[in-house]
């Protein structure tokens, strides 16, 4: 073969989505396209760009992979060394910043690279979809003179033909922003009524008047802090606004995102995954008329794909999502906010187990961009760094307006006999409260009817055959259903055991309340939001304006209340069970339990009312959660940090997971058993390594057994994070060498967040 003599001898380093840690070496594509270069100055690293992607056969499969390295020779035998098949993009899909941000992840996280790509690129471009430098305009076609009759039966067709007729042109997302969708367009389209082109984003939002609308409060002096602190947005700069509920911290992403914007560059706004509401996304899109994105797990793979080329371009001036929006790249990014910072959402449990807050802190680190972390309740971790000055720290101890904080008392139940679970004192403040015209807030964890269905004959309980976990009792659709695993049955009408027909629910779930509540009082709405009713999103939808009429009702629910919602009518926040928390297994059970409860009693009283919380429990003395009243949450949480010191937990030690699941528990014990051989023996051979690393186990995963498969435990921890990433990392390698028994399968954790 006779080489171009334009080309270096060169070997393409590829990041391959295989479970293997490494990069895979080819030698640049044979058809002629590839040698079309840019003329004059054609060297390989030019034509073949780090962060382009690339077609290679990889076993007998093609794949699509991510160009890493070049490198001038290969140490697989030139005989066996194989040409690419496609190049797929002439420049990086990835702005470099970024790809040396995700490459940092791949190492830190000790996770496959190639499997850290394509985590952060859209579905449509792993499946070699062009990268496009152009997004789809739509308009109104000139030919069809009247569309009139045509859409007569059709009235959001005919109002968002309207729309576009009015607009000139317009993209998907801009539709998606003024509430229509991709569907109702096909169907324009199918009419031939709609017809699209293809224009380059070049262009770029504009500036001033077009981000902004004006303006309608004065920001407080603590707010004026913030926004100072966050500097002029082009250097690094963490700030850790630790703010109440209410006190203004959405007011400060929004003035430092004005100041962004009006300099030119693009805003990235994390949220968890609840908390993109449509009443969250209605603030920003009042606010700013540049284009905002929403990246979310509810898009289509089209959509999505359409959102991210607007933020890459840079047409899109502000970028909204949940926890994967943290890979998207952005052409001139000039700020991040993750807001409530504290929530696991950010923190992916499973295949690439990154968590979207530390990604997002290295990201800015990597672009030089300030970074806002916002929460009432704010994560241990980084009240630490902002205690020993690593972070900047603004706080708003204060609600902004006039809202008051709400109060906060227990109600102890020792030894109380409850009615559905509420104790009589619960009942009569919630009697005054709606009295009084007000709304009032149940707050239980548990979704679904009650957690147990038990034979009353014989004691039997129904529990998932796939988990070592109890059957949920659902009330609507009636039946048996797994919160670990998903899976479902009916319900029995006898007890499997003894065939009693005595089978009884014990324990309280969000439907059983809502029952309860619609009989105890009459007449007044009884509203219930967990996961299962928001699924229905007309339904929620409905549910949040007949909140937000202001009625007296009751709304019941799970953590879901306690996100981004804005009920300027509940008077009475009612905590009907504090104890799971207060007694959890976990060591972060406790900070989960004070921020939940926290954020739940921050929907008190955010109107001009004031606002009670009421937290019940069977152990009203306990000191946590004395504390957890009297105290401010930062002096809780500084309490839980001397706590974590003493016991040389996170923040002040790391952790690493390695998790090993099977179908037989001794096998899943087994293979951990040798992966701690392997971890004694470098432990063996590296002496300064034993005194940096503590070994846990392996032991039994808390939940055994979980959709079906056994999980064994192996945990690793260091006061040294650079010991334990290094010794993480040799770890990984020697695991991988290992032969996996069948139906094994082992990953890893770094800075787990819950070890169930
Ligand atoms: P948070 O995000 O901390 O919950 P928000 O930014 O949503 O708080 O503010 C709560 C309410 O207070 C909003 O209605 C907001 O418009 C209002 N608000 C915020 N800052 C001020 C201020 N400086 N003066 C008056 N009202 C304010
Ligand atoms: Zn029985
Ligand atoms: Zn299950």
């Amino acid at each position: 073969m006779n080489s171009s003599k334009h080309r270096d001898p060169i070997i393409l380093r590829v990041a391959i989505p295989t479970p293997l840690r490494r990069l895979f070496d080819y030698l640049p594509p044979e058809e002629p396209e590839a040698a079309v270069s840019r003329p004059g100055e054609a060297t390989a690293t030019s034509t073949y760009p780090v962060g382009a992607r690339i077609r290679v056969s990889f076993g007998r499969r093609q794949v699509i992979g991510v160009i890493v390295e070049h490198a001038a020779n290969s140490s697989v035998p030139a005989n066996k060394l194989k040409s690419a098949m496609q190049l797929l993009d002439r420049e990086s899909v990835f702005p470099k910043s970024l790809f040396s941000s995700l490459l940092w992840a791949a190492s830190y996280y000790q996770h496959p690279v190639g499997e850290v790509l394509a985590t952060a690129l859209p579905a449509l471009l792993r499946q070699g979809e062009p990268l496009l430098d152009s997004v789809e305009f739509w308009s109104a076609t000139t030919s069809i003179p009247d569309a009139t009759e045509q859409l007569k039966r059709a009235p959001r067709q005919a109002a968002l033909l309207s729309l576009i007729k009015s607009e000139g042109s317009i993209t998907i997302n801009d539709l998606r922003r003024k509430g229509f969708d991709y569907s109702l367009l096909k169907q324009l389209l199918a009419r031939g009524l709609v017809e699209s082109r293809q224009e380059t984003l070049d262009e770029q939002f504009t500036t001033s008047a077009d981000t902004t609308s004006s303006h309608t409060v004065s920001l407080n002096r603590n707010q004026e802090q913030a926004l100072a602190a966050i500097g002029a947005g082009d250097a690094f700069d963490c700030l850790l606004l630790d703010g109440v509920t209410g006190s203004g911290k959405t007011e400060v992403y929004m003035r430092a995102m004005e100041k962004t914007l009006a300099a030119g560059k693009q805003c990235l706004l994390l949220v968890p995954e609840i908390g993109l509401t449509p009443q969250a996304v209605a603030r920003f899109t009042e606010r700013f008329s540049c284009p905002i994105v929403l990246l979310h797990s509810g898009l289509g793979n089209r959509e999505r794909l359409l959102a991210w080329r607007e933020a890459r371009q840079g047409r899109a001036g502000i970028v909204i999502g949940t926890r994967s929006a943290v890979f998207t790249p952005m052409a001139r990014p000039g700020l991040i906010v993750v807001d409530e910072e504290h929530d696991s959402s950010f923190k992916q449990q499973d295949g690439f187990r990154y968590s979207a807050r530390d990604f997002a802190i290295k990201r800015a680190q990597q672009e030089q961009l300030p970074i806002i972390l916002g929460s009432a309740t704010p994560s241990l971790e980084s009240l630490n760094n902002a205690l020993e000055a690593r972070y900047k720290h603004i706080k708003l101890p204060d609600r902004a307006g006039t809202a008051e904080p709400a109060s906060m008392q227990i109600i102890g139940i020792e030894k109380e006999s409850l009615d559905h679970g509420f104790s009589e004192a619960m009942l009569m403040k919630m009697e005054k409260h709606l009295a009084a015209g007000n709304q009032v807030l149940v707050f239980i964890n548990r979704r679904g009817y009650a957690p147990v269905l038990q034979c009353q004959n014989c004691a039997w309980v129904a529990e998932c055959e796939n988990c070592i976990a109890q059957f949920t009792v659902h009330s609507r659709p009636a039946g048996l259903r797994c919160h670990h695993c998903g899976s479902s049955r009916g319900l029995p009408r006898q007890c499997p055991q003894c065939h009693s027909s005595r089978l009884e629910t014990l324990g309280l779930g969000t439907q059983k309340l809502e029952l309860f509540l619609e009989r105890k009082f009459p007449g007044t709405p009884v509203l219930r939001i967990d996961r299962d009713s928001m699924r229905a999103k007309s339904s929620f939808d409905d549910m949040i304006r007949s909140v937000e009429s202001g009625e007296p009702c009751i709304l019941v629910g799970t953590q879901m209340l306690a996100k981004g919602h804005h009920f300027t009518d509940v008077t009475l926040v009612a905590v009907l069970d504090a104890d799971l928390g207060l007694f959890s297994a976990d060591f972060r059970g406790q900070e989960h339990m004070a921020q939940t409860i926290v954020q739940v009693a921050g929907r008190a009283g955010r109107g001009e009312k004031p606002g009670e919380v009421a937290i019940q429990s069977r152990h009203g003395s306990h000191p946590t959660l004395q504390n957890l009243v009297c105290l401010s949450y930062g002096d809780f949480a500084a309490q839980l940090l001397q706590e974590r010191k003493q016991g040389q937990m996170p923040p002040f030690s790391h952790l690493a997971l390695i998790q090993v699941e099977s179908n037989e528990s001794a096998t899943a014990a087994k293979f951990a058993e040798q992966i701690l051989t392997q971890a004694l023996g470098i432990m063996g051979r590296e002496a300064g390594l034993s005194s940096d690393i503590q070994l846990l186990g392996p032991m039994p995963a808390p939940m055994e057994k979980r959709a079906g498969r056994y999980r064994w435990h192996l945990l690793l921890k260091s006061h040294k994070r650079g010991a334990l990433q290094g010794f993480v990392a040799q770890l990984s390698q020697a695991v991988e060498g290992m032969r996996l028994p069948r139906a094994t399968r082992w990953n890893l954790d770094i800075d787990p967040l819950e070890l169930i």
